[in-house]
């Protein structure tokens, strides 16, 4: 029997359920790659990413005895093709949740049937699968507690070893690799991709960080969480594994927490395939107004209130930003500037390594108030968030350049001297001082 595993969002070889099962069932397995060049086009960051990803898969499988094949295109069609002309039997492929996945796995159903190759959907890119728990009387949660309930009394997928040996057929065209070096990113400080730097980042998160988590994660200097994101957008770790792994060290219970607002805002992307455009509660919607000009001051990290723009350049430098820096830039934008929440996801889509439609528009319209949060909330006053999650100005002076010589108050709010922002060019604030 051949079997082709169609990766998309599981760039692993541990704890790969489709994988596990095609070398249990099968005799040969080809491991395909489809590169899409429009998802490429979206965010060179995360383009670079994922062509380090896929060299990394590629000497996994390689040391077992297989190797990736990689072909370009509608991943529907060329996985068809494929399994048409080398005489495959079965398409393996992990479950998702966004529109896009789901209309390809519809599209592969399609093309496959006529040349009488079964397609068979594995678990594997969440701890608890979209659907697998809902409310008695709704397909979806809407609120995350009692999610989280459910959540945690759901019985967890044993966790599967890296298969032994994955026998490729010799006759299949390899097809090329993506070579990292040859996609130009936007950020010049971002992360290696691929299964073996994210494994190290766990475990080194399990022995430095995962006890203090609790206590630090809303730190902006501290720069305590896992940054384990981007891994997880691209599956180089499961987030059963880690789970498993993360979660015997996470005292606090409040890392776990997270892993399961990953798996909340799945399930309900699995239900509402447009909120990545939409509201969810077009009712809680405040009146918001697009401003080019407010948009590319935020955008750029020049909006002269430097909490704000010390995120969003660690932004454009890493690709990556921490939890806390996201929701102040998130309700500054929305809230305090008045522009619409689908402007600033853009934004991030762009930027950010971890960039996901679950996450993104959860997080945004959460933050908008067009979304779950139980109460519409008000804007965050990036100065008090400043002066509880940056007392000593530490993380702006790491991200604001012209602002690292204050060393007093003024670097959370640097418009009460007029002099100062002469002196460093610092920007004024676009939307007036905050008080
Ligand atoms: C406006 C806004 C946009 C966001 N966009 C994204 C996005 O596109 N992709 C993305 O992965 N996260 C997004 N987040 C959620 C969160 O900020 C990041 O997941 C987190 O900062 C990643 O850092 P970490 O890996 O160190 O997280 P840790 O604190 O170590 O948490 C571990 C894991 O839990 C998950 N997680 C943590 N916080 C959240 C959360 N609020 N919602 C859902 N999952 C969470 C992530 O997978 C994360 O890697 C967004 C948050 C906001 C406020």
């Amino acid at each position: 029997m051949r079997v082709v595993v169609l990766f998309t969002r599981d760039l692993r070889v541990h704890d790969h359920p489709a994988l596990w099962e095609a070398t249990r069932v099968a005799d040969e397995v080809v491991p395909l790659f489809v590169l899409d060049p429009l998802l490429l086009a979206r965010s060179p960051n995360r383009g670079r990413f994922l062509a380090q990803c896929l060299i990394d898969l590629d000497r996994s499988l390689a040391s077992r005895g297989g190797r990736l094949v990689v072909r370009e295109g509608d991943p529907a069609a060329q996985a068809a093709a494929l399994a048409g002309a080398y005489g495959c039997d079965a398409v393996f492929v992990t479950e998702d949740v966004s529109a896009t996945a789901r209309a390809r796995e519809r599209r592969l159903r399609e093309a496959l049937a006529p040349l009488g190759v079964e397609l068979r959907t594995c678990p594997g890119n969440a701890v608890v699968e979209a659907g697998a728990v809902h409310p008695s009387e709704r397909t979806t949660y809407r609120v995350f507690t009692p999610y989280l309930r459910a959540w945690r009394a759901h019985p967890r997928r044993t966790v599967l070893p890296a298969p032994r040996a994955v026998r490729t057929p010799v006759d299949v065209e390899p097809g090329r690799l993506p070579h990292p070096a040859a996609i130009a990113p936007t950020a010049t400080d971002l992360p290696p991709g691929g299964e073996g730097p994210a494994r190290r980042r766990l475990r080194r998160f399990v022995a430095d960080g995962t006890g203090r988590y609790g206590d630090l994660r809303n730190d902006l200097a501290a720069d305590a969480t896992s940054r384990l994101s981007p891994y997880l957008r691209f599956g180089c770790i499961s987030a059963t594994e880690a789970a498993a792994i993360g979660g015997g060290a996470d005292r606090s219970g409040e890392w776990i927490r997270q892993l399961a607002w990953r798996d909340f805002f799945r399930q309900l992307l699995h239900a509402h395939p447009w909120m990545v455009a939409r509201d969810l509660r077009p009712h809680r919607a405040v009146r918001t107004v697009a401003d080019d000009r407010l948009l590319d001051a935020w955008a750029q990290g020049r909006t002269g209130v430097p909490i704000v723009d010390a995120g969003m350049r660690q932004l454009l430098h890493e690709g990556w930003m921490p939890n806390r820096a996201r929701l102040i830039t998130a309700s500054y934008l929305t809230r305090t500037l008045g522009v619409p929440w689908q402007e600033g996801l853009r934004i991030f889509d762009r930027h950010l390594l971890d960039g996901d439609p679950a996450n993104n528009a959860g997080n945004w319209q959460w933050v908008a108030g067009t979304g779950v949060a139980p109460r519409r909330g008000a804007a965050l006053n990036p100065v008090r968030q400043a002066q509880r999650f940056d007392p000593r100005g530490d993380y702006v002076r790491r991200h604001v350049p012209e602002l690292a010589h204050v060393h007093d108050a003024r670097i959370l709010r640097p418009w009460v001297d007029a002099d100062l922002l002469a002196a460093t060019g610092y920007p004024a604030p676009a939307a007036g001082p905050i008080t």
